[in-house]
């Protein structure tokens, strides 16, 4: 494989409720990352979808009277247009109920765990949330409920297939070990650990049919049995990279991929650190190699779910603020793998501050000196920059590390203290100063010496913006675009390139001054 390609996955929601900015998050962060490496000039697989059979959202469409089928098809619909709203990259949709290449993808899976002796009939009886899709031990139930949901569990006992998970405790150790799947933040490698330390129990990958009311992928030989829904789930990271419907071909492009990297909440750690590196090793294939964990937002303060009916809807917010606001808010305010609190007073000082005050007003005054000192063209600067290219790079370096490393909010802060340091230069040089002090002079030495100070100091303000552009276009497409295009010139390759030639950036290019990046918003 001469170009390993980036894999890059968020997990895959329940359609029962519509989309929340909790959601919203999650994605945002993940399409960061596909950006982030196709600006490095990797080839990327990003995917993204639905999770469709869930016995919740069987409950959930005979609680309104509509058959499942359309149902699920109509709520994934939301999901789906989420992504365009968000301004998402995703090369790849996957429904695990419509897409023609998830129940073959599935069922291969199996039968290679199957006969990798893996999976055996047993008998379970235990207390099972339906919100949660998961037995829970007596030890982790909070005063007999869910400790997710708040809610009562019922109890369930049937002979279902099993997961041979014990036996893959020491592979899963040497992942760990190894460094071959890293899980981020570090405290989310620590819970894995303890996990393994504590002992796996294997565990149920199929329902009775009667029970998942006959909705799901049927277990290869057994027709009495739906394949667990999370089994079900975790393989369509592997179902949108299969070639077609013969098993021989499920898997070959997850396989020789460079990176599998999956963004995912924290309450999903287990089935994603434990149970699907336990069955791609089963089925004979490489295990993620990054998982990256975000925490949980609350809503002014609320706990958000779609249970509980208080999650915020992310096509309001975008209506209402722009996807380029929202993603900026999602991204910059909450750091990776901490839970947030999400606030209406915070997006919008966040978005006034850095978005209008910082960002949106140094493009538009800088257009503004360059059409009153250079003729609305980006100036020739002599090799050799000064601080701004100093930071530029450095800030590249960090952004850089914080990306590979999955963590979005550190990129973004860096990005954003080189805006700050940008306008601080800008205040330092007073070239306005310098302008008004050289139309004033009758000394020809001293007014040529004023104006090519400005030149200068605009070429530089000119160049770092550029350079900004292309630092930002994982974090805010369309701002990155508008950027460059208000400079009059294509936003050189910063993050795949390490030997840009500063001086060269945008050089002559003619600036056009458009409507504001960003207005100021009011409360
Ligand atoms: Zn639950």
């Amino acid at each position: 494989m001469t170009h390993p390609y980036i894999f890059v996955s968020t997990s895959i929601p329940y359609v029962n409720g519509p989309p929340h900015v909790g959601f919203a998050w999650e994605l945002v962060i993940a399409d960061v990352l596909a950006r982030y490496h196709r600006a490095s000039g990797r080839p990327v697989r990003f995917i993204t979808g639905t999770d469709d059979n869930s016995l919740k959202n069987v409950r959930a469409a005979e609680a309104e009277g509509t058959p499942t089928a359309a149902f699920v098809r109509a709520r994934g619909e939301r999901f789906a247009s989420l992504c365009r709203a968000l301004e998402l990259s995703n090369d790849d949709f996957v429904r695990t109920a419509f897409d023609p290449r998830h129940t073959p993808a599935v069922r291969a899976i199996w039968r290679a765990c199957d006969a990798a002796g893996d999976i055996y009939p047993s008998t379970y009886r235990g207390a099972y949330c339906v919100g949660c899709e998961q037995f829970y031990a007596p030890h982790e139930l909070a005063d007999g409920r869910c400790p997710e949901h708040d809610a009562p569990l019922e109890l369930v006992e049937e002979t279902n297939h099993f997961f041979r998970l014990s036996r893959h405790r020491e592979h899963l150790a040497q992942l760990l070990a190894s460094g071959q799947l890293r899980i981020r933040p570090d405290a989310y490698a620590g819970e894995s650990l303890g996990w393994l330390r504590t002992g796996l129990s294997d565990f149920s990958i199929s329902r009775s049919r009667e029970r998942a009311r006959g909705w799901g992928v049927p277990v290869p030989g057994d027709d009495t049995q739906i394949v667990y829904v999370w089994f079900d789930a975790l393989v369509n990271y592997v179902s949108a990279l299969a070639h077609g419907s013969d098993s021989s071909e499920v898997g070959p492009v997850w396989r020789d991929a460079g990176r599998r990297i999956h963004v995912i909440g924290k309450n999903v750690t287990r089935f994603h650190c434990v149970y699907w590196p336990a069955i791609l090793e089963s089925a004979g294939l490489p295990a993620p190699s990054d998982v990256v964990v975000h925490g949980f937002l609350t809503v002014e303060g609320r706990k958000i779910g779609k249970s509980l009916g208080n999650g915020v809807d992310p096509f309001q917010l975008v209506e209402r603020f722009g996807a380029e606001r929202l993603r900026h808010y999602l991204l910059r305010a909450f750091p990776l793998g901490s839970d947030g609190d999400f606030s209406l007073d915070a997006l919008l000082h966040t978005s006034n501050d850095e978005l209008a005050d910082q960002l949106g007003n140094l493009l538009s005054r800088l257009l503004v000196l360059l059409e009153q000192n250079t003729g609305a063209q980006v100036p020739a600067l002599p090799a050799g920059g000064g601080v701004l290219e100093a930071q530029a790079r450095s800030c590249t370096e960090q952004a850089r590390q914080a990306l590979e490393a999955g963590d979005v909010y550190a990129a973004l802060g860096s990005v954003f203290a080189f805006v700050r340091a940008q306008n601080l230069e800008l205040a330092r040089v007073e070239p306005w100063r310098l302008a008004r002090r050289a139309r004033g002079s009758d000394d020809v030495a001293l007014r040529a010496d004023l104006e090519a100070r400005v030149a200068t100091c605009l070429g530089e303000a000119a160049r770092a913006l550029l350079w900004t552009a292309a630092l930002l276009e994982p974090f805010l497409p369309e701002s990155a675009a508008r950027i460059a295009r208000a400079l009059g010139a294509d936003a050189p390759r910063v993050y795949a390139t390490s030997g840009l030639d500063w001086s060269q950036l945008g050089a002559g290019a003619r600036v056009c001054r458009g409507a504001l990046l960003f207005e100021r918003i009011a409360a």
